[in-house]
């Protein structure tokens, strides 16, 4: 669903644009990396602010997975090529727990036999998964 949706299509367009010359879309197992940098920099490359925490779990879940799967304790970069803004991210002890957390949820809800209702917010105007959560 996420490949029909015109904010993703801009998205891989301003990924192109921007970071052509060293876009590396690296598959790791389940995660998929923009690029890396400086040897130790996982980039991150979004569209727009508006979602940041979203931004900043998914590349905090990367960085954990790295640290989990491989012992590699890297860097993380959110970059937002419209606003001109890098955000440097690091997976500290307290976020390292938020993020257990959060997962821990994901999985119960994902046992569970059918799905909580979606509770709509603004956001959803604009979610690749509006179809999925809405018809
Ligand atoms: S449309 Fe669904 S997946 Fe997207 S933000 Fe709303 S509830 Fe979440």
């Amino acid at each position: 669903m996420k490949k029909e949706s015109d904010l993703v299509k801009l998205g891989e367009i301003l990924h192109q644009e921007r970071y052509q010359k060293r876009l590396k879309e690296i598959q790791i197992d389940r995660i998929k990396l923009d690029f890396i940098e400086n040897k130790n920099e996982i980039h991150e490359i979004k569209r727009a602010k508006k979602m940041e925490n979203a931004h900043l779990f998914q590349l905090l879940y990367y960085l954990y997975y790295m640290k989990t799967n491989f012992d590699l304790i890297l860097q993380g970069v959110l970059n937002y090529p419209l606003l001109r803004k890098k955000i440097q991210i690091e997976l500290t002890l307290d976020k390292e727990k938020e993020l257990q957390d959060i997962l821990l949820d994901i999985k119960r809800i994902i046992e569970k036999d059918v799905p909580p209702e979606p509770i709509w917010k603004n956001y959803c105007k604009s979610c690749a998964y509006g179809d999925l959560c809405w018809s």
